[in-house]
């Protein structure tokens, strides 16, 4: 590695990198007339060069490392974003492991990097880069910038060199090596490529086709051309993240990649959102980076609410509001064992920074924030961020400023409530009315010793018959009440009326007054909210109306959540609504609506619908074959259960999940090599359910039978990379005990070895 430096400020006659486990073989200073060997200390993690002299800031020098990185013996780490962190990848590298191509592939963040390069690895350096790959001519190579030059040797490698000319931070480099199918689009004459295994050469647009468009959109919207020399994107096998955005060379996982059936079943928040995501990040995390890892959310924050910004524009408001809905609730999950600020200068590990906080949270508190400013001073703001800032690293406090100077506004209170201080506000609000007058109460509820009193400006919506009045209020007191004018006693108040609020909001409302609300949302959230809090009460007559109107609405996540409720129905017109279930479960365009009607019929216990259930063993959408198999396998007749044994071949993974589960009810020895032989197809994700029904299906077979499978999930459960493949290895194993005391022994050894803490926390309450 040659690196070019110069000193930030005070003078340096000492370089310190960061090298994490190298072997360094001559550490030289470049010179005109030929390089001159410097001395070092070197401990395996940080490298110590004492330079020929002092070097002043205005003095640039370069210095020549010769070394070999080895990352495979570096001791493990990693958080629950990222599971590794070695920084370098090789898959597969003897070929040995069936259907699993050779690939080489890297992930800096967060300082990994420096397993593999000599750096200063932290996201406030910033570098121009040249690297050269070489490589068998068969296969293809990806880094950032662009490939200047590719020269064959004549050993039969080949050698390729990508340079980038615009600096980003260390922790954004990558490379990748594989045998991969390169299918090509455009976006004003830049190059923007997808890097896919060739069997996905033909559905690599279907995924990721859709870039150039939001390119276009995210440039038109920041005011700002996307500014990087191209655009890639690849999948790589045994990926250890969910996705990274190294600048201009995006790094998915391998399950974004599908074939034409397996896209009938993709949804939105499935890999288009993550597409969106990396891209987004080019803007916020690669143009303008935090300045360290306590400032994260301006990286991750914006590229999670960018995941709403492409649904609004290309899906519409319903598709936008099931995003917001999803990250309420993964922030809130997350926020009953913690709550955090947003900038946290405080942390145990730079990688619990990677949590729904700065992500989902985050994301919802951009949205407020552009509620609260109105859309044109948002966007305006945000190019003022991203002119005034580009191509430095930055504190939370540069996104204030930028805010304030746009709207000459002080939003110190916004910031510091929401992004410097923990929690978030639990809302009680309860109405009366009485001689014209209506009163609106809202109290806050949060425990104010560590959270704050909120400042709240909030819509509040008053519908008199099919008439609404808005009103503005602002909140800022732990208890408030709130006078309206109402010539007569409101149909409904509406506190938040535009569902922008992150919060827990408990709003005092009777049924009537949902059902009313259902009847006459401005939008989705304020559609889904009577189908989730009216649940008990599906059999009441308006209720149940309810429920089967919204079998009409247009957006899909309405119809299933409907389909959903409606799970053993017990209410009027029990025939009727059996009938319309059974239409969606052939009929509905989605394939997630078809299957939650197939595992809403398979709830009526008592009764069977196969001929339903039949439709969807032949159905196009895996989901919904899965479904059939799923209810079938709830009382499986030998007719039934051969049609499962058919389909038994299958390429996909969530079918596989369904079909063990079938075997683990109604299976004979006879499938046990097919758990064994299938396991290596089924998604990481899969694998929790599938290994719990591998362990379920063992139950039944004598004890001496099952060496080969117990050994495989006692493997597994030790080793797997992700924990939650772990857990599910091991409760697959926690089934057997029963009829094998033995294995218990065996349980209490994997749990003392368990590191991840999550586990840990699991396996402490056993
Ligand atoms: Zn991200």
């Amino acid at each position: 590695a040659v690196l070019t430096l110069r000193p930030h400020f005070y003078p340096q006659s000492t370089l310190l990198l960061d090298a994490k486990g190298f072997d360094i073989k001559t550490v030289q200073l470049v010179g005109e007339k030929g390089d001159k060997t410097l001395t070092y200390k070197y401990d395996k993690a940080q490298l110590s060069i004492t330079l020929d002299r002092a070097y002043t800031r205005e003095q640039t020098y370069q210095v020549r490392i010769n070394y070999v990185a080895k990352p495979n013996e570096l001791p493990q780490g990693g958080s629950a974003a990222i599971t590794s962190d070695k920084g370098l990848y090789f898959i597969n590298p003897l070929g040995q492991e069936r259907n699993k191509p050779r690939q080489i592939w890297t992930q800096g963040e967060t300082q990994s990097n420096s397993c593999w390069f000599p750096t200063i690895d932290h996201p406030n350096q910033r570098m121009t880069q040249e690297i050269s790959m070489t490589v068998d001519n068969q296969y293809k190579t990806l880094s950032n910038g662009l490939l200047v030059a590719s020269r064959k040797n004549a050993d039969g490698t080949r050698t390729d060199t990508w340079r980038q000319s615009l600096a980003a931070a260390p922790y954004l480099t990558m490379m990748a090596v594989g045998d991969f199918a390169v299918v090509s689009d455009t976006w004003h004459g830049k190059a923007v490529d997808y890097y896919v295994e060739p069997r996905y050469k033909n559905t690599a647009k279907a995924v990721f086709g859709n870039t150039p468009e939001m390119l276009e959109f995210y440039s038109k919207r920041l005011g700002l051309d996307f500014p990087w020399e191209k655009y890639a994107q690849i999948a790589v096998r045994d990926y250890v993240s969910g996705a990274m955005e190294n600048t201009t060379a995006t790094v998915h996982g391998n399950t974004i990649q599908a074939t034409s059936r397996e896209l009938l079943d993709t949804q939105y928040e499935g890999s288009e959102s993550t597409i969106a995501h990396e891209l987004f990040h080019h803007w916020f995390g690669d143009y303008v980076t935090c300045e360290s890892w306590s400032n994260l959310p301006l990286n991750e924050s914006f590229a999670n609410y960018s995941q709403y910004l492409w649904a609004e524009h290309k899906y519409g408001p319903d598709q936008a509001g099931l995003v917001q809905q999803h990250d309420l609730a993964a922030y809130l999950e997350e926020a009953n064992d913690k709550r955090e600020p947003l900038i946290r200068y405080r942390y145990q590990n730079r990688e619990d920074m990677f949590d729904r906080h700065s992500y989902e949270k985050g994301g919802r508190v951009l949205h407020m924030l552009r509620k609260h400013v109105g859309d044109d001073a948002f966007f305006a703001a945000l190019n003022h961020y991203l002119t005034k800032n580009k191509y430095t690293a930055v504190e939370i406090s540069k996104l204030r400023e930028a805010f304030e100077e746009t709207t000459g506004e002080d939003l110190m209170w916004f910031f510091d409530q929401w992004f410097m201080q923990r929690g978030h506000p639990e809302l009680k609000i309860t109405h009366s009315y009485s001689n014209g007058q209506l009163l609106l109460r809202v109290r806050q509820m949060q425990d104010t010793l560590f959270q704050p009193i909120y400042r709240l400006p909030v819509t509040v919506t008053i519908w008199q018959k099919d008439k609404a009045n808005d009103h503005r209020i602002t909140i800022t007191k732990t208890d408030e009440t709130f006078s309206f004018l109402a010539a007569d006693r409101p149909s409904l108040v509406k506190f938040d009326s535009e569902a922008q609020l992150l919060g827990e909001i408990d709003e005092e409302r009777s049924s009537e007054e949902l059902v009313f609300q259902f009847y006459h949302a401005r939008n989705y959230l304020q559609r889904a909210e009577p189908l989730e809090l009216l649940h008990n009460k599906a059999a009441d007559a308006g209720v149940s109306g309810m429920y089967r109107n919204a079998l009409q609405d247009n957006f899909y996540a309405i119809r299933r959540s409907a389909l959903d409720h409606l799970r053993a129905y017990r209410g009027s017109a029990p025939t009727a609504v059996r009938s319309e279930i059974q239409h969606f479960a052939t009929a509905d365009p989605s394939s997630a609506v078809r299957a939650q009607a197939i595992t809403t019929l398979a709830s009526f216990s008592s009764e069977n619908f196969s001929t339903v259930y039949q439709a969807g063993l032949r159905d196009s959408s895996y989901l919904v074959e899965a479904a059939a198999v799923a209810a079938i396998a709830k009382a499986p007749t030998p007719a039934s259960f051969q049609q499962v044994v058919a389909m038994e071949n299958t390429n996909s993974s969530a079918l596989l999940v369904a079909i063990a589960e079938c075997y683990a009810k109604a299976g004979t020895m006879e499938q046990y090599p097919w758990f064994l032989r299938r396991l290596p197809d089924v998604n990481d994700l899969d694998l929790y359910a599938y290994l719990q029904s591998f362990g379920a299906f063992m139950v039944q077979m004598p004890v001496i039978e099952r060496e080969k499978g117990v050994k495989t999930l006692e493997t597994l459960a030790r080793t797997h990379p992700q924990y939650y493949v772990r857990l599910g290895a091991y409760k697959g194993l926690l089934t057997l005990v029963p009829s094998n005391p033995a294995l218990k022994e065996t349980l209490r050894d994997i749990r003392d070895n368990e590191k991840d803490e999550r586990l840990k926390a699991y396996y402490g309450l056993i």
